[in-house]
């Protein structure tokens, strides 16, 4: 079926001549949101290993070779290197640099990614980023979840939404592209869940910049979590597959249409998830948005 919308896999295949294998890395960061510089706990939602369950922490290099001589790796001729849990630009710039070059030890690499918050996005920081950018891409992305600070403060993300905006123009303004992370089906408050008008708003804000690509993310529940406590003790419904489709699909068709879909759905790790269940299907969420889009004649950006 003609996909209704730009996939990252179509956008590597037309750049690199094929997908690219993702290598997940913990490059040995924290976050400011659970050291006690903007915050305590972090996000309700945020794991042990701030979204990077599956990575094992080892040296970058290690981490490299290790997922390059694995079966997985044998189906790519290229890689992005992503440094994915915690805040990857949260320490000095020096340290950035190193840890980043130690990444890019095979020239298969075609990709640097690099995961973190807005509010840890400086100029230093962004110039060391920029320095990579000559025989490379590089990608900063974002997490934003949601452009209501309502939600926001719910949430516990620990940061204004007006400091997305300064993080992305300084990004671009660098020759870097943005990737931004949203969530679909968050709390906006005790047994309260931002709807359709809050998502919307969402991607508003992302149409307003400049903006290459976005990961779409169900919203699930790890056990553990804050998240988790709020929903056992009732105060948080987990969205139903069909919903969650609905509006996916509803924003992809408020999206500009330039930008890149890298995702579309979120995935738990299956021993930490405590709901919703559908989440552990993936091709049927994707299959799902896909029916929808093409039943009510919906493409990215049609519904601007
Ligand atoms: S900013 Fe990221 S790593 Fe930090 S608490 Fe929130 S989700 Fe976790």
């Amino acid at each position: 079926m003609d996909k209704r919308y730009n996939t990252l896999s179509a956008y590597l295949r037309e750049k690199y001549g094929g997908r690219l294998g993702k290598i997940c890395l913990d490059g040995g960061f924290t976050c400011p949101n659970r050291d006690g510089t903007c915050g305590v706990g972090g996000c309700i939602f945020c794991g042990e290993r701030g979204a990077g369950e599956h990575i094992k922490p080892a040296p970058i290099r290690e981490q490299v070779r290790a997922y390059l001589s694995s079966p997985a790796a044998s189906k790519y001729s290229g890689y992005i290197a992503y440094f994915q849990n915690f805040t990857n630009t949260y320490a000095p710039p020096e340290i950035l640099r190193k840890r980043y070059a130690e990444a890019l030890c095979d020239p298969q690499i075609r990709v640097l990614a690099v995961g973190t918050r807005p509010d840890c996005v400086d100029e230093p920081r962004a110039d060391v980023l920029m320095e990579f950018t000559s025989g490379l891409d590089v990608w900063c992305e974002l997490g934003l979840q949601t452009a209501s600070d309502k939600t926001a403060r719910f949430i516990n993300r620990g940061y204004e939404t007006s400091r997305f905006s300064d993080a992305v123009n300084l990004l671009h303004s660098r020759g870097i592209n943005v990737v931004v992370h949203i969530m679909i089906g968050l709390p906006s408050g005790e047994s309260e869940r931002e709807g359709a008008d809050e998502i919307f708003e969402t991607v508003r804000l992302i149409n307003s910049l400049p903006v290459f690509g976005v990961k779409l993310h169900s919203l699930y529940v790890m056990r553990g979590t804050r998240l988790c406590g709020i929903m056992e003790r009732g105060g948080y419904q987990p969205l139903e597959m069909d919903e969650y489709v609905r509006l996916a699909a509803e924003a992809i068709s408020r999206l500009r249409p330039d930008i890149i879909l890298h995702r579309v759905t979120g995935d738990c790790p299956r021993s930490l998830l405590a709901a919703p269940d559908w989440n552990t299907s993936k091709s049927a969420v994707i299959a799902g948005i896909d029916a929808y889009l093409e039943s009510h004649g919906l493409r990215q950006g049609s519904k601007i």
